[in-house]
């Protein structure tokens, strides 16, 4: 069997590692022509991902390439400790993991043509390409990002993402902050990511706004914004020496009504935009839960992939709004979320949040079929 993967992020090498450890041919067509390096911003993938990950051999390699941060501390901008908690993390750079996956999903045996965009996908799952290329396949998978092209053909009233009412921008500081924790503090103004690597501080601004400011604000603009906080946030910023693209943050948050049709199937962002937390985890989650049930159930894989993702990545929808929501607050919300988080972040890390960070893709136990085929 064959597969054309659309899009080489994070979704589409995975879903080419796990399907070549099944047995299928795989091409992977990515529009950029290479992955960002050390440019772009940073992902964390936590226990879930990282589970993922290990099911199909890849953990690892993944972990190689970045820092294991296993403490999580919530901050209000006053200086008082909101929540923490102790899971598995590794923080790297976006580009770093593309990387890494697309090195892993050669060396097992896919092929990965860069600098190919999608256009179309007509009869017999024949795709066109920008470039004037087509090809076709068994299957076709949508793993391409947020704004999916996949996700239009497969249904061409798909709703589109837009602006979530937030903007980000970030960098690597010099200024160093103890090892071994991931920081959040709400700030006044802005909310402010931050976690220490070798190479130095990763950060990154989360700054509410009705609309993205037209440029990116200048360095001592952006401290200004944490001035009246406490923490390291503004010596962060003026101590940044490679900078990281500002980036608007996207969602769609009644969700992708349709999944699949006629052999073409979409994961990670194009089926969940989820704006930002744990896209990239379910991302990887979604691919080798689609390769166990092509392994197990070939002919009612995609309804059985679709059965065992969409109440997760459901759940997870709405726990992203609301995170999204703790940052966009005004004054009076905030102070309220200052107060109430010590006590909901408790109750949610120590029993609430299993259902995010125990999740196991059971990669080695067998998929029942679709409940609609028994
Ligand atoms: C600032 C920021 C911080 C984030 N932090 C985290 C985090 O800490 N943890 C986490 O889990 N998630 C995080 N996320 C979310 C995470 O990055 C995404 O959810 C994840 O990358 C989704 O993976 P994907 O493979 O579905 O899509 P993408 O990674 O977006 O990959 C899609 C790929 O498809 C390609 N493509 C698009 N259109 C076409 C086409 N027509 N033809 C061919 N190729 C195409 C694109 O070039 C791209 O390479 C963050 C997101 C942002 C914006």
């Amino acid at each position: 069997m064959e597969a054309m993967v659309i899009g080489g992020g994070v979704a589409g090498p995975v879903a080419a590692i796990a399907l070549r450890r099944i047995g299928w041919d795989v091409t992977v067509h990515e529009a950029c022509p290479d992955p960002a390096g050390d440019v772009g911003s940073f992902v964390s993938l936590g226990d879930n991902g990282l589970r993922a990950l290990e099911a199909i051999g890849c953990r690892d390699a993944v972990a190689a390439r970045g820092t294991e941060l296993p403490l999580l501390r919530l901050w209000s901008g006053r200086g008082r400790q909101l929540g923490e908690a102790r899971r598995g993390r590794v923080t790297l750079m976006r580009g770093h993991l593309v990387e890494t996956l697309r090195d892993l999903a050669q060396e097992a045996g896919a092929t990965i043509v860069t600098g190919r965009r999608l256009v179309d996908v007509g009869a017999g799952r024949t795709a066109t390409f920008a470039d004037g290329g087509s090809a076709s396949a068994d299957l076709v998978i949508g793993a391409d990002g947020i704004h999916s092209r996949l996700r239009g053909v497969i249904d061409p009233a798909a709703p589109v993402a837009g602006y979530a009412g937030l903007w980000t921008v970030g960098g690597r500081s010099a200024h160093q902050v103890a090892p071994g924790t991931f920081h959040i503090m709400f700030g006044a103004k802005a909310t402010m990511v931050y976690a220490p690597t070798p190479g130095g501080t990763l950060w990154a601004a989360q700054v509410p706004a009705p609309k993205p400011p037209a440029r990116t604000p200048e360095r001592d603009e952006l401290a200004a914004l944490f001035a009246g906080d406490r923490g390291p946030a503004a010596e962060l910023i003026r101590r940044t020496g490679q900078w990281h693209p500002r980036t608007v943050m996207q969602a769609m948050p009644g969700g992708v009504p349709r999944w699949h049709r006629d052999g073409m199937v979409l994961l990670g962002d194009a089926a969940h935009p989820m704006g930002a937390g744990q896209g990239a985890n379910l991302a990887v989650e979604d691919a080798v839960v689609l390769a166990r049930c092509l392994r197990d159930n070939p002919e009612t894989a995609l309804e059985r992939y679709e059965e065992l993702r969409r109440p997760r990545t459901d759940q997870m929808l709405k726990v992203a709004g609301a995170n999204r929501d703790a940052k966009v607050s005004g004054p009076v919300a905030a102070r309220v979320r200052d107060v109430m988080m010590p006590f909901f972040f408790k109750r949610f890390a120590e029993k609430g949040g299993a259902w995010m960070h125990d999740y196991d893709v059971e990669w080695n136990s067998v998929s029942a079929p679709a409940s609609a085929s028994t």
